[in-house]
C-alpha cells in the first residue's frame, strides 16, 4: 500500500487538523485519541510516512526505530498508567481493524481493561 499523504495523522503532523497533544520529539507525536475507548487513550506516531506496522519495521531507520519506541515508553509514563499497568494496540490492515493509514499505536489505561480478546471458532 503506498503512503496517503492526506491521511488525517499525516494532517495533524503538518498542523492542519488540530490535536490534543501530550508531547512531542524528533521521531514522534503524541496526542489523545479523539474518541477514547478507556479512561486514558492515547496515539504514539511517527514523524515519518510510514502506513503500517510491517511497513515501519521494514523501512524505518534504526535512529526512527529506537526513538519512536523509547518516546512510546515515555508517553505512557508521561500519562502515568505504568505502576497501574496498560494496553499497548497496533492495529495492521484489514483484519487488524487499522482505520488511518499512518502507522501508530494506542496506548490504554486508566482502569481494568479485562481480557484481550475472544474468539469463537
Ligand atoms: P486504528 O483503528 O487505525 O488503529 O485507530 C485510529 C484511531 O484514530 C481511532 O481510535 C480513532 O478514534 C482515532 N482518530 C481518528 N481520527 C482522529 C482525529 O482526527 N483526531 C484524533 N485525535 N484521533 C482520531
Amino acid at each position: 500500500m503506498s503512503y496517503d499523504s492526506n491521511n488525517i495523522f499525516a494532517r495533524i503532523l503538518r498542523g492542519e487538523i488540530p490535536c490534543k497533544k501530550i508531547c512531542e520529539d524528533d521521531y514522534s507525536l503524541a496526542f489523545f485519541d479523539i474518541n477514547p475507548k478507556a479512561p486514558v487513550h492515547a496515539l504514539v506516531i511517527p514523524k515519518g510516512a510510514y502506513t503500517s506496522y510491517e511497513d515501519f519495521a521494514a523501512n524505518a531507520s534504526d535512529a526512527e526505530i529506537t526513538g519512536f519506541y523509547r518516546a512510546v515508553g515515555k508517553v505512557a509514563k508521561q500519562l502515568e498508567v505504568t505502576n497501574e499497568g496498560f494496553r499497548i494496540i497496533i492495529n495492521s490492515g484489514v483484519n487488524g481493524g487499522q482505520e488511518v493509514p499512518h502507522y501508530h499505536i494506542h496506548i490504554l489505561g486508566g482502569h481494568s481493561l479485562g481480557p484481550m480478546l475472544s474468539h469463537k471458532s
